[in-house]
């Protein structure tokens, strides 16, 4: 459930009323984490931003927060100026049992924040782990002894519901699912729903859906307005109040290898990941 609305505040983009997000709690004590999944089986709907932005805005209210990269393409290790092509140690070690996860953290640029960076030698573990003893919790092990060390784990991964998904959806508690307000994604919703189902039932009945998230979300165009809104009537308060708008300051900062909230801290984009932070732990608390 969403924080206690206040009704007198104004409609938000979502055709609700907007609350607002109290700040949160500084927290004294550390972990054990929530592990995250921000996930969607359709690519470039703002799965690896939203882990770096929502990441970093976390990290910003003094959470600990570790991304966990899991796509062979590296993208989140490259967004975070890693230079995924030459890495001496990534999640493919860790998933090959070769390696401690510690051993393959690296500290970000951001306070708070450390990554496990992925690249392509990874798509060689989705056939390794066919092989494995319990294959589908291997990430989850993997990443067991670290979880007392943070607040929050953000799983970013590749856009296919394979091997690598099931660990990701086995390690988490709940799962992210950033979309891009087009017909089509409300079938994407359900296909996703029905994996979720299936981890739920034979895996790790603890997961949850945490919500959905409009992204790259352009108001100006009824079609997407209309999508959002159906969404909504389908979906109801899993939808973010929060919404992700369009902006070409996304791509720049992909570049530059920080975070839109360090590197145009003042635009649109960062902010509406700074209020995604208020609106996910207002959640989370409500729980
Ligand atoms: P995914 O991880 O789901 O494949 P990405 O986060 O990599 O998606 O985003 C895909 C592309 O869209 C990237 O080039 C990214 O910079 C850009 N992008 C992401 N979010 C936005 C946004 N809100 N506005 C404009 N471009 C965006
Ligand atoms: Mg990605």
């Amino acid at each position: 459930m969403p924080s206690t609305p206040d009704t007198s505040s104004s409609e938000g983009p979502t055709g609700r009323p907007m609350p607002k997000f109290g700040v949160p709690e500084i927290l004294v004590d550390h972990g054990p984490a929530r592990v995250v999944a921000v996930c969607n089986q359709k690519g470039g709907v703002g799965k690896t931003t939203t882990t770096i932005n929502l990441g970093a805005a976390l990290a910003e209210h003094g959470r600990r927060v570790l991304l966990v990269d899991m796509d062979p393409q590296g993208s989140l290790s490259v967004g975070l100026g890693l230079d995924a092509h030459n890495l001496e140690t990534s999640i493919y070690d860790v998933l090959h049992g070769d390696t401690h996860v510690t051993d393959v953290l690296e500290r970000t640029e951001v306070e708070n924040m450390d990554v496990v960076p992925s690249n392509i030698v990874l798509s060689a573990a989705e056939l390794q782990l066919v092989n494995e003893v319990a294959r589908e919790q291997t990430l989850s092990r993997a990443i067991a002894p670290v979880l007392t060390d943070y607040d929050v784990v953000l799983i970013d991964y590749q856009p296919a519901l394979g091997l690598l998904t099931v660990n990701a959806l086995t390690a988490s508690n709940s799962v992210l699912v950033p979309l891009e307000c087009e017909y089509f994604a409300l079938r994407g919703v359900a296909l996703l729903q029905d994996t979720i189902a299936k981890v739920q039932e034979r895996l790790n009945e603890r997961l949850v859906l945490d919500g959905l998230l409009a992204t790259r979300y352009d108001a100006q165009t009824i079609h997407r307005r209309e999508v959002l809104h159906r969404l909504v009537e389908v979906f109801g308060d899993s939808v973010y109040h929060t919404v992700i708008p369009r902006t070409v300051r996304f791509p720049e900062a992909t570049t530059g290898g920080v975070p839109i909230i360090d590197y145009a801290p003042r635009s649109p984009g960062a902010r509406a990941y700074r209020q995604l932070a208020l609106e996910v732990l207002a959640r989370w608390d409500a729980e």
